[in-house]
């Protein structure tokens, strides 16, 4: 059965992603209108069919539980949220109660695509950089997630963190670069890397692509092994690409390989779903 018909989100589904592990270890990472869908009912229905749940809950940059709510915002026009405000934390409390049940081991925070970070008269007030406000709201989370569940672990997407992300990225695409953040963040958060490769949206993959793709995507893998972090890798469309990040975290011991639904393809699927679950 489809994952998506597995989780019953046919609508309001943002994100569906199937976070497939080698050693036998299958997750998925689903990202849902919370605060519409029954999270015990999603659980229980990938539970019965043998996989794991890791409840997405986006912050910072985009589309968390606290871009809908206008006091949590980071600036007015966007849906980054600040990590000063007491609302942001009370608005992500209630979300993580609901999503981290019992047997679900990870949680996913996002914290990718932010372009914005402590800009807000509160950010400022503290005095904070946006390294700090970002680390601060990772920090923030980790704590909120143990108090609700002690030995929950956290994983977010590194595309911030890791300078492989913005070389021949230009504004307004580029993310921030909040490199100096690494160190603020605990040792036990596990990064989710990407360098996608070749872009289905605005052209077909030709050789240079594909080479830019396989250099970013070694040196992305390079650099995790330098951070002390744990850490999985996603590819996108690319079949081609899937199997070189396989093999790259696969040499670098890396917890394995996320595939995602925004845009993938079935050719890259199939590469993804053969590592993780064999023939
Ligand atoms: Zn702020």
């Amino acid at each position: 059965m489809p994952l998506f018909e597995l989780v019953g989100c046919h609508d309001n589904m943002t994100t569906l992603q199937d976070a497939a592990y080698y050693k036998g270890f299958t997750d998925v990472v689903v990202e849902a209108q919370w605060l519409r869908r029954d999270t015990a009912q999603i659980q229980g229905s990938l539970g019965s069919a043998g996989i794991g749940f890791i409840p997405l809950v986006q912050g910072m940059g985009h589309h968390g539980p606290g871009s809908y709510d206008p006091a949590c915002r980071e600036a007015e026009g966007t849906t980054a949220t600040c990590p000063v405000r007491r609302r942001t934390w009370e608005v992500l409390g209630a979300v993580l109660k609901k999503v981290l049940r019992p047997g679900v081991k990870r949680l996913h925070i996002g914290c990718d695509e932010v372009r914005i970070a402590a800009v807000c008269e509160d950010c400022r007030a503290a005095g904070l950089t946006p390294e700090e406000a970002y680390a601060g709201y990772i920090n923030g989370c980790c704590q909120l997630a143990r108090k609700i569940s002690p030995s929950v672990e956290v994983m977010l997407w590194a595309d911030n963190l890791c300078p492989h992300n913005w070389e021949g990225v230009s504004p307004p695409a580029a993310p921030l670069k909040l490199a100096g953040a690494l160190k603020l963040i605990p040792k036990d958060v596990i990064l989710c890397l990407w360098n996608y490769g070749p872009n289905p949206h605005v052209g077909v993959s030709n050789a240079w692509e594909l080479s830019y793709a396989y250099v970013q995507i070694a040196k992305t893998v390079e650099w995790a092994k330098t951070t002390g972090h744990r850490f999985t890798g996603s590819p996108w469309t690319n079949a081609k690409v899937a199997q070189f990040w396989i093999d790259r975290l696969e040499k670098a011991k890396a917890l394995g390989v996320i595939a995602t639904n925004w845009g993938a393809s079935r050719e890259c699927d199939s590469v993804v779903i053969k590592a993780a679950y064999g023939e």
